[in-house]
């Protein structure tokens, strides 16, 4: 058996393991319902800042970036949320890195085997980016 901590109320609890570490299932569960609350407010509030969420919703910055990272939490392409690509640092709208850095990361390891090409023009990274994120959401 697996005793830890909750990193949020302190109590012990048998570790299990999932998504949200180091938390009992009651705080999970309480987070769980924050996060309904987050999608729903998000919905109403389409144009809302991060800073304004976590005020609106009472629940940490660090979690809703969190929740982005995870690619729970969406946002339409002209709202103002944005967090940085891990690898770039440009403004992306849910989960780790960039179009750009996804396409080159999958260029790396497509072309293993194959002969470099010659560096593509950046209209044509966008229109793989647009792409890219269409695939994405189906
Ligand atoms: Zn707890
Ligand atoms: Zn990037």
């Amino acid at each position: 058996m697996d005793v830890r901590n909750c990193r949020v109320c302190g109590r012990l609890y048998n570790y299990i393991g999932g998504a949200y570490r180091n938390m009992c299932p009651s705080c999970v569960s309480a987070l769980e319902d924050k996060f309904q609350d987050v999608k729903i407010y998000i919905n109403d509030n389409p144009m809302a800042s991060i800073s304004q969420i976590s005020k609106d919703c009472d629940v940490s910055i660090k979690q809703i970036e969190q929740w982005i990272r995870e690619e729970r939490l969406y946002f339409s392409d002209d709202s103002p949320i944005g967090i940085e690509c891990e690898m770039c640092g440009a403004t992306i709208k849910s989960g780790k890195y960039c179009e750009n850095c996804k396409s080159t990361m999958a260029n790396q390891l497509g072309n293993v085997y194959k002969e470099k090409k010659p560096q593509s023009t950046k209209k044509t990274n966008q229109k793989d980016a647009a792409r890219m994120r269409y695939l994405d959401k189906q």
